[in-house]
C-alpha cells in the first residue's frame, strides 16, 4: 500500500526524533544547561537560548490538552480516515505536541484525557508518533 498524504521534511533538527519514531522511541529534545524538554526539535533551547540539546527518549505518555473531531478530511488522502482526532498532547515532561489520537469512538476523546504514545507507519522513512486513550 503507498502513501500518498503530505509527509514532513525532516531535516538536521528533526532527523533524530524522526528515526527514534521509526525505532518506535519518542525521542524530543532535552537542554543540558536548563534540563527541559522542549517540542518540536529546533537548533536552539526556546528556554534559555542554549545550543547543548540531545535527544531525550520520555515516556510517551501524556494528556489532552484540547482536541478536535475532524468529519471533513484535510485533503482528498484523508477521506477514508474520517472522522479523525487532532489533539494538543501535554507530555509528562513538560512539551506540547500536536497529533492525532487513534480511537474506534471519536466521541470518548475528552480534555484532561490519560494518552500514551502509538506508533503508526507511513513510509520505510516517516513513522507517526499518534496517541491512544489510556
Ligand atoms: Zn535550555
Amino acid at each position: 500500500m503507498s502513501y500518498d498524504n503530505p509527509l514532513p521534511v525532516i531535516d538536521q533538527d528533526s532527523a533524530p526524533y524522526w528515526e527514534a519514531a521509526r525505532q518506535g522511541r519518542l525521542d524530543i529534545p532535552l537542554c543540558a544547561d536548563c534540563g527541559k524538554h522542549h517540542f518540536y526539535p529546533r537548533t536552539v533551547c526556546p528556554h534559555c537560548f542554549s545550543d547543548k540539546l540531545s535527544f531525550d527518549t520520555v515516556s510517551g505518555r501524556g494528556t489532552v490538552h484540547s482536541f478536535t473531531i475532524s468529519r471533513r478530511p484535510a485533503g482528498p488522502g484523508f477521506a477514508d480516515e474520517v472522522p479523525y482526532v487532532v489533539a494538543l498532547i501535554d507530555l509528562q515532561e513538560g512539551p506540547r505536541m500536536m497529533s492525532r489520537i487513534e480511537t474506534d469512538d471519536v466521541e470518548s476523546v475528552q480534555i484532561g484525557s490519560s494518552v500514551e504514545v502509538i506508533f503508526v507507519r507511513a513510509t520505510d522513512e516517516v513513522t507517526f508518533p499518534y496517541f491512544k486513550l489510556t
